[in-house]
């Protein structure tokens, strides 16, 4: 039986801690901790296995743009139109959005990609809906863009959610 050793967190040298990364075993803190599914880890190992599972490249962010800018566009000059089936409408052609960009990029995983789709569909689908919202606000009245605000939520909602991992 050997004495227990005081040890220190590795990014805090004045904290005693017996807490310890399960992956590189340094000591950490429960300020640096970071929980897993597979137990605490530190923030350099959280990091590096992020790193390995997010692997898009640069040129699947400029793909989400441009895909994401001719899509929104259509679809939301059809999607205003359709009334209350926007409901029904905009979440699917989102998802569709999202669907058509990861098979694009080839199905790798960004971590900024749904940020990218995001900007590409607020110009896309933008043209078509910030004229119309300007249009009510001077004082037509929201019911004439209601159901445009609704579909551009629904599909942006959806095509995100298709193009966020994890966390
Ligand atoms: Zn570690
Ligand atoms: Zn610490």
């Amino acid at each position: 039986m050997s004495e227990s050793e005081t040890v220190y967190c590795h990014y805090h040298p004045d904290v005693a801690t017996s807490l310890r990364c399960n992956r590189c075993n340094k000591p950490i803190c429960p300020r640096d901790a970071v929980r897993t599914p597979v137990g605490y880890r530190c923030p350099e190992c959280v990091r590096r296995q992020q790193d390995v599972f997010f692997n898009a490249m640069p040129i699947d962010y400029f793909l989400a743009g441009v895909i994401a800018l001719p899509l929104g566009y259509l679809a939301q000059q059809l999607g205003g139109r359709l009334g209350f089936f926007v409901i029904l409408i905009g979440t699917l052609a989102g998802g569709i959005i999202g669907e058509v960009i990861w098979r694009a990029t080839r199905r790798r995983r960004g971590r900024y990609t749904w940020a990218v789709a995001l900007a590409g569909l607020l110009i896309g689908a933008g043209a078509v809906l910030w004229p119309r919202v300007v249009f009510a606000l001077n004082g037509f009245g929201f019911g004439v863009v209601i159901w445009d605000v609704v579909f551009f939520v629904l599909m942006a909602g959806a095509a995100v959610a298709r193009l966020r991992f994890g966390r």
